[in-house]
């Protein structure tokens, strides 16, 4: 057995390598530098830190994120790997033991804030030391373009030139090109061996849903992943609050995280989320990064993300331990106009805006797609996906589609002859013949597209308008209340010369599911309560985990509990098979995990569960 596979599987209690961990694991470990491209999930922290144990000294590594170190260290601590976090949280005192260990070689992994490790007092305190490898984790953070920047990272090139033999390895999710270039050439990382895995994850089910009723939709939605882990993002601070407001009244555990509340409470709802069960995370996109929660079992977005790009980092936090995920999208005409809007009254430069509408485009085509989703997603990171997935709504429930040239003509016709200067409501009430106010008083009962689209329903137009949008068909004014107008592309429809083929709406929330599928997306293969010795079990991680004041995953993850309740192993080396129950969890919870197999009697009068 190869020392990386056996460090693996004693230490870490895994039975074998993911994907190209193996590969990049040895690279480093025999001095290489190493850019490595890994989805979140994909398994990048075992790429350092199995090296970091097989190489002499300390293995350095760099993360943005002071607040979720200690929860890392926690989890590497509990696997009997010497690690420590240094940060400007400490207390001086615990701060110099650190150090000092450092200084004496008596620690494998120190994880320290990029602003701590560029002192000179901590540079010179490392050529004191023993420096096994350095890891920079979050390595986008040094690129300019990302919504991540952070300008410490920029003085991490010292690293290169004040230790050159002491390999590096750089990790990030994030994938394309610009953000790839930037790394290499900011860490001097021209001579680093690049690793890309492939971005597919395959247990996350994607779904685009048309907004109709949202709060019915998500109340629905959340139904079924009741007591799960999940993050819910919304675009503005007033609707993260207003959302998390509405459920927690429902009885829902939901907390709200966005940049504009208060650092303490913003710090005290991340933990909640990241140590208790089943809280429900309502946030802007200012939430999510590192967040390494293992079971966080759906991302739902009720707003639109700003690219494809982002909608994936966001949607990558959900299943990061491989078991069904369920990636959830609302979607709607209001989302539409409103970002297009966003974006021509920004205070960007042009060649930006530019940027985001081919950005918002590219999204809106995924949106409105009647292919594979994993396949169009796959696609923007450069990846070509062979097959339709089989798991995703399009692949699952294929969407009918109908020829929509005709609709189209009158939409378009309507559009025009109103004069481009109103919006889908009024617009609809006109192709549907409706005597309103607003249609008497501009006249346009004497319109010849009024009345001429009464076959379709309100809703029917809505998406045939939101689709006509999304396809380029039509544009929104910049006066930003919405009013449509023709495009270039609008013309060869308009004269009947290009067919125009849409997808069908759903149907609507209120006549219950959808199509008579009869089991929901996403739902866990095995609920919880089914299983009472599951039940059990996580019942003796909980109070583990809070005599350690640890988050419950940093003890065992919901994947080793269920393997166990399937299981039932006899005794120690039975368990000892099990995956994520590596030497130090076998010695210390090994009796604790039996005795619970053995009788779950004996363990239900224990005073903590
Ligand atoms: P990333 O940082 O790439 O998002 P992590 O390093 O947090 O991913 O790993 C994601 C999850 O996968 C973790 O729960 C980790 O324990 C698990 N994992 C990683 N590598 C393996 C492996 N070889 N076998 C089993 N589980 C693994
Ligand atoms: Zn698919």
């Amino acid at each position: 057995m190869t020392q990386s596979l056996d460090i693996l599987q004693r230490t870490f209690g895994y039975a074998a390598f993911r994907g190209p961990q193996q590969a990049i694991v040895e690279h480093v470990a025999a001095g290489g530098d190493a850019l490595v491209l890994m989805p979140t999930g994909g398994g990048k922290s075992l790429c350092y830190q199995v090296p970091a144990l097989l190489r002499p000294g300390t293995a350095i590594v760099v993360s943005p994120l002071i607040a979720l170190m200690q929860d890392q260290v926690d989890a590497l601590v509990q696997l009997g790997v010497r690690a420590a976090a240094l940060n400007s949280s400490l207390p001086p005192g615990e701060s110099a033991r650190i150090e000092r260990a450092i200084e004496d070689g008596d620690l494998d992994l120190v994880y320290v804030a990029p602003e701590r490790l560029l002192t000179g007092r901590f540079l010179d305190l490392l050529d004191r030391a023993r420096i096994a490898l350095f890891a920079i984790d979050e390595a986008h953070c040094v690129s300019q373009w990302g919504h991540d920047f952070r300008p410490e990272y920029r003085g991490l090139d010292v690293l290169h030139r004040r230790w050159p033999q002491v390999p590096r390895i750089a990790l990030t999710a994030t994938a394309d090109a610009p953000t790839r270039r930037e790394i290499v050439e900011r860490l001097e990382l021209g001579e680093a061996r690049e690793f890309v895995s492939s971005f597919d994850r395959p247990n996350i089910r994607y779904s685009v849903v048309a907004k109709d009723r949202p709060e019915r939709q998500l109340r629905d939605f959340l139904a079924r992943h009741r007591g799960a882990a999940g993050i819910i993002y919304c675009q503005s601070r007033r609707k993260v609050e207003d959302t998390a407001a509405a459920l927690a009244a429902d009885g829902i555990t939901a907390l709200p995280y966005h940049a504009g509340l208060d650092a303490g409470v913003r710090a005290t709802n991340q933990r909640r989320f990241l140590r208790e069960d089943g809280v429900v995370m309502v946030a802007t996109i200012a939430f999510g990064m590192g967040i390494d929660r293992p079971d966080v079992r759906f991302a739902a977005h009720l707003d639109l993300p700003k690219s494809v790009e982002g909608y994936y980092q966001e949607t990558g936090r959900a299943g990061r331990d491989g078991e069904p995920a369920e990636a959830w999208m609302l979607y709607g005409l209001a989302d539409v106009v409103g970002i297009r809007h966003f974006i021509d009254t920004s205070e960007a430069g042009e060649e930006r805006k530019r940027l985001e509408r081919r950005k918002l485009d590219a999204l809106l085509g995924w949106c409105e797609t009647t292919r594979c989703r994993r396949q169009g997603l796959l696609a923007a990171f450069g990846e070509d996906y062979p097959r339709p997935c089989g798991n995703c709504d399009n692949c699952l429930d294929p969407p009918r589609t109908f020829d929509a040239t005709e609709a189209a003509r009158m939409a378009l016709s309507c559009v025009y002859r109103s004069g481009q200067r109103f919006g889908v409501g009024h617009l609809t009430d006109i192709l549907r013949g409706e005597q309103t106010e607003r249609v008497a008083s501009f006249g346009h009962d004497r319109l010849t597209t009024f009345g001429i689209g009464r076959a379709l329903d309100e809703r029917r137009w809505k998406g045939v308008f939101r689709q006509l949008l999304a396809l380029g068909l039509l544009e929104t004014d910049p006066d930003g209340h919405g009013s449509l107008r023709l495009t270039e592309a609008s013309r060869p429809v308009l004269r009947g010369e290009a067919p125009v083929l849409l997808r069908e709406e759903a149907a609507p929330v209120a006549g219950g599911r959808r199509r008579g599928k009869s089991t929901a997306p996403g739902e866990t293969a095995v609920a919880p309560a089914d299983d009472p010795l599951f039940e059990a079990l996580r019942a003796l991680r909980a109070r583990l985990a809070r005599e350690q004041n640890v988050p419950a995953y940093v003890i065992f993850h919901d994947s080793t509990l269920r393997a166990v309740a399937a299981l039932r192993p006899r005794d120690r080396h039975a368990l000892a098979g099990v995956p994520g129950i590596g030497g130090a969890k076998l010695d210390r919870y090994g009796e604790a995990l039996l005795e619970v197999v053995r009788g779950q009697h004996d363990f239900a009068e224990a005073p903590a569960a």
